[in-house]
């Protein structure tokens, strides 16, 4: 693991929050509200941030960036993050930390910087072969695959969630039916549930309600054949699973392992747990701090 200081910077929907990292030790977490429909608004509160985290770590030999939306690895440029406003839209990033800090510039998004995460401290310690997916507002994702992760020629593979689980499902965000985002996430339960979110889905299907029962009962088969689809199509080791959804029905996760065991192929339904994912907040900090391992 790389023992060098570097500025972490986890740019989610909501808060933008930076940190000096070395090793998987954080040092104390600035933040600020991600201005994302005012380009000039969020760069000015990335510069003070940056330039916070400086005060503390003075000699820092990167900056490691974890993005929500898709952004090309290579660059560092965004494309059009769907969870934001457009300033951020094609933003190139990387340039501009690079000239704001004169350091090298790692930026990933943000799910394959929480697989990072939870390989270097959390549920996939040590793993090389892991399928992560994370049940919230959406429903991303990222593969590892013999410790390295799957990227693409755009660097957006392994986004899972817009893979079709129920044909003739509700219509999902990206304009196709049925997606797993379209039936899994939060909304979605609230939606088809009849209710303002997923926790109160959750309430009125314990008291009985069938119409909050069954969006529940949609939502947990598709996450479990979900998790044999990505069993058999990646051969994992491992399957961690997070996000507010997933922690609302931690038994979600003993029937996907079951049904893997169960229904997975041969040789690749062996042994291979689905476990929840086990870091909070920081989780996106240290592994974006992980694209920078051996690299220095
Ligand atoms: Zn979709």
């Amino acid at each position: 693991m790389s023992q060098h200081p570097l500025i972490a910077i986890d740019i989610g929907g909501t808060w933008t929050r930076a940190a000096a990292i070395t090793g998987d030790r954080l040092g104390a977490v600035h933040r600020a509200a991600t201005r994302s429909d005012d380009r000039d608004a969020f760069l000015a509160d990335l510069a003070g941030l940056v330039d916070a985290v400086r005060r503390e770590e003075s000699r820092p030999l990167g900056v490691a960036v974890s993005v929500t939306g898709p952004v090309d690895p290579a660059t560092g440029r965004l494309y059009s993050p769907p969870n934001t406003g457009d300033g951020l839209d094609d933003l190139a990033l990387g340039d501009w930390l690079a000239a704001h800090t004169g350091l090298p510039v790692r930026v990933d998004r943000d799910t394959n910087c929480a697989l990072l995460g939870e390989v270097r401290a959390g549920a996939a310690r040590d793993c090389r072969n892991v399928v992560f997916a994370t049940f919230s507002t959406g429903v991303g994702g990222a593969v590892l695959l013999d410790g390295r992760l799957l990227r693409g020629r755009d660097g957006v593979a392994g986004e899972v969630g817009h893979t079709v689980v129920a044909g003739d499902g509700p219509l999902c965000g990206c304009g196709r039916r049925g997606c797993l985002e379209a039936v899994a996430s939060g909304p979605a339960i609230a939606l088809a549930g009849e209710q303002p979110n997923g926790q109160r889905v959750s309430v009125m299907a314990a008291a009985g309600d069938p119409v909050a029962q069954r969006a529940l009962d949609r939502a947990r088969r598709s996450v479990i054949a979900a998790c044999v689809d990505w069993v058999n199509v990646f051969n994992p080791e491992l399957v961690v699973l997070g996000g507010g959804v997933v922690q609302a029905h931690p038994d979600w996760l003993a029937d996907a392992a079951g049904a893997v065991a169960r229904e997975g192929l041969q040789p690749a339904r062996r042994d291979c747990p689905v476990v929840p994912a086990v870091l909070g907040d920081e989780v996106a900090l240290i592994g974006a701090a992980a694209l920078f391992e051996d690299a220095l």
